[in-house]
């Protein structure tokens, strides 16, 4: 079965750089890219007709997928299977699958569960780069709190965060949490002295407990300018102060739902190279339009756009419903980002900020994890996905 293990053989690929436009081969050797070189001889009708290889897309906030969802405990042994392959749909090669607050006997169930389908399925180990632990060390606050359930936040908690860990087998490798907390700094230092990423997400900090924070080692904003209060002294506030803080690497939903334009622009204008799109899907993304019931929000509108909202009011979002390929659709339809720019706020960004080896993106010796697109008129369309030197996605013949 394709994606089950890394590519054995040797593949010729033709096709053109998403950053130069020149048509290329790229050479695909035991799950790496062997070479990449020019494409010597070929007309200019056969180059338009390739399709364009850009490197896969890495999502750092993944809550779920077509149904599937990393929230709802016990997880059916397959869920990870699925999830993995699923998005392969959608061109990411990696992922981290997020939880979020929850009980620390649920929590620890999920990251069991998800590093018992790791050692099951070669897919899952080579899809998920890491967890990400969203809460449950954020703040109690309403509105900033978002849709973590108020029960089960509470401070850092090393203990209890290290029986997660080994739950997890190690795979926790971000984690959001508010520094409002006392003791938040040795927390946030301690993590970081183990290879875990700190991001401040959910939070009512002050601005200096946010700058204590970054000086302990964090180094991400969760999702920045959602999960925050709907009210907010104009300056100084956290908002601010983590846009200032160069140090810090911002996260960004770019669905269009989520961030106004302006603020879109304004984070991507400050931070530069250190802005990442994330999805931040919830299970209910990749499914058509209608009315659902969950079991958090109760019952919940997709809208054909794509906007996810509360049945009862649509001013109220109930999540992300729409993957990274709509987020970098956005910034390339409004303008905001070339869209080869706005890919590599998806794949190579994030991945270099984790310390991913597929940060190198289309050079020799990355991993061979590679998405293929063509200009459509309603933007850049996937038509195939590599995972490993494998083709686990294929669709050009359906289009
Ligand atoms: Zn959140």
């Amino acid at each position: 079965m394709a994606g089950n293990g890394q590519g054995q053989g040797r593949e010729v690929l033709r096709a053109v750089h998403y950053r130069t436009g020149e048509a290329v081969t790229v050479t695909l050797e035991n799950g790496l890219i062997g070479s990449i070189g020019k494409l010597e001889g070929i007309s200019g009708e056969e180059a338009a007709s390739l399709p364009i290889v850009a490197p896969g897309l890495v999502d750092l906030q993944i809550n779920g997928y077509c149904g599937l969802d990393f929230n709802t405990l016990p997880y059916r042994e397959e869920l990870a299977s699925d999830f993995i392959r699923k998005l392969w749909q959608e061109g990411v090669t990696s992922s981290y699958p997020t939880v979020i607050t929850n009980s620390a006997e649920a929590i620890e169930e999920a990251m069991r569960s998800i590093a018992d389908a790791c050692r099951r399925d070669a897919a899952v180990e080579a899809g998920v780069a890491g967890i990400h632990l969203e809460g449950p060390f954020i703040t109690p606050e309403d509105g900033a709190r978002g849709a973590h359930g108020r029960a089960y936040v509470g401070p850092p908690d090393w203990e209890l965060f290290q029986r997660w860990q080994e739950a997890a087998e190690g795979r926790i490798r971000i984690l959001t949490l508010s520094p409002e907390w006392e003791g938040s700094a040795a927390f946030i230092s301690r993590c970081v002295d183990s290879g875990v990423v700190v991001s401040i997400g959910h939070t009512a900090a002050t601005p200096e407990q946010i700058a204590q924070a970054v000086a302990a080692g964090a180094r991400m904003s969760t999702h920045l300018g959602n999960g925050s209060h709907p009210m907010l002294q104009r300056h100084p506030n956290y908002i601010w102060e983590q846009l200032a803080q160069d140090q810090l690497w911002s996260c960004i939903i770019g669905d269009g739902f989520h961030l106004p334009e302006q603020v879109l622009k304004v984070v991507m204008k400050v931070k530069g190279e250190q802005a990442i799109l994330v999805s931040d899907a919830v299970a209910l993304s990749g499914l058509p339009p209608g009315e659902y019931d969950t079991h958090v929000g109760g019952s919940v509108i997709l809208t054909p756009e794509g906007k996810l909202h509360l049945a009862g009011n649509d001013k109220i979002l109930a999540g992300s419903a729409q993957m990274l390929l709509f987020g970098i659709r956005h910034l390339a339809k409004t303008g905001l980002a070339d869209w080869r720019d706005a890919w590599e706020m998806a794949s190579i960004r994030p991945s270099a900020f984790m310390g991913l080896p597929s940060a190198e993106g289309l050079s020799p010796g990355a991993p061979a994890d590679l998405a293929l697109l063509r200009h459509k008129e309603n933007g850049i369309q996937l038509v195939g996905t590599y995972k490993s030197g494998i083709k686990v996605m294929n669709r050009e013949a359906l289009t």
